[in-house]
């Protein structure tokens, strides 16, 4: 069986160093992201024969679409990688509702539609790995962050559930929980004073976290796991 992984969110960042890790493993990719120039940049730079799509993950038209659209030209999705995301940092009195319901939607409801998308490929063909991307912020809150905490721990409640729901068909389901990375999201972070604050006192590189997402996808007997990458950050906060 081939090994088809569509990695949403591909195009920059964590999601990047995935598939450039993948792609040196022989799997062949799908790089989704909202921007199509973004995706095809990042998919052509990988050499092969892997592919672009646009979707924007909260919309389930699309993501729809996206699963019908890989199916045709890739073949059956059998790995599943969720690194779209997005922060709109604010305390919570100061949050529009409309950052509110874009942070919930990309980072909650878009992995919840593209992991029920990939459901019926894998029930199929009776086998499938999901690595979903939370945050430790998730896991422990963070002033600030609330919403965008909010959708990272609900992203563990939901891959957990999932892991339970569809083991029986061989499906695994995990989460990868990142500290501090360097990405196009933290590059306007304070990162001299934060990483002070980090037991190892910088901030991770993306395939720090791209090696932790493809040993859950490898890793046949591990589902419901939350894997954390954070420098020791959990062990303070
Ligand atoms: P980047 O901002 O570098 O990349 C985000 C990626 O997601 C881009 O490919 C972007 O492409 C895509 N994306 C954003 N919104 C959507 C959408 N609605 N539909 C489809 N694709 C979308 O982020 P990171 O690499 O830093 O983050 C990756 C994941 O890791 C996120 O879930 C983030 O929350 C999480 N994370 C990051 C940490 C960090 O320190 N960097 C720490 C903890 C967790 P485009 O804009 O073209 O759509």
């Amino acid at each position: 069986m081939d090994k088809v992984c569509a990695i949403f969110g591909g195009s920059r960042g964590i999601g990047r160093a995935v598939a450039q890790l993948m792609a040196r493993k022989g799997y062949r990719l799908a790089i989704i992201a909202r921007n199509l120039e973004g995706a095809k940049a990042a998919a052509g730079a990988l050499g092969g024969d892997h592919l672009a799509f646009s979707c924007d993950v909260a919309k389930e038209h699309d993501v729809q679409n996206t699963f019908e659209e890989m199916e045709k030209r890739l073949g059956r999705v059998n790995f599943l990688v969720n690194a779209a995301g997005i922060n709109r940092d604010s305390l919570l009195v100061k949050t529009k509702t409309e950052d509110m319901v874009s942070q919930l939607h990309t980072n909650l409801l878009g992995s919840m539609l593209t992991c029920k998308a990939a459901m019926r490929a894998m029930i199929q063909q009776q086998g499938g790995s999901i690595v979903n991307v939370g945050s430790i912020v998730g896991l422990k809150g963070n002033s600030g962050q609330s919403v965008y905490s909010a959708s990272k721990g609900g992203l563990v409640g939901f891959s957990r559930a999932l892991a339970k729901e569809v083991a029986r068909k061989k499906i695994r389901v995990n989460v990868v929980a990142p500290g501090f990375v360097h990405t196009d999201m933290t590059k306007d972070l304070k990162e001299e004073h934060l990483k002070k604050k980090i037991p190892l006192g910088r901030f991770g590189e993306t395939i720090e976290v791209a090696h932790a997402v493809v040993f859950l996808l490898e890793s046949p007997y591990v589902t419901g796991h939350v894997l954390v990458v954070d420098g020791g950050l959990q062990l303070i906060l």
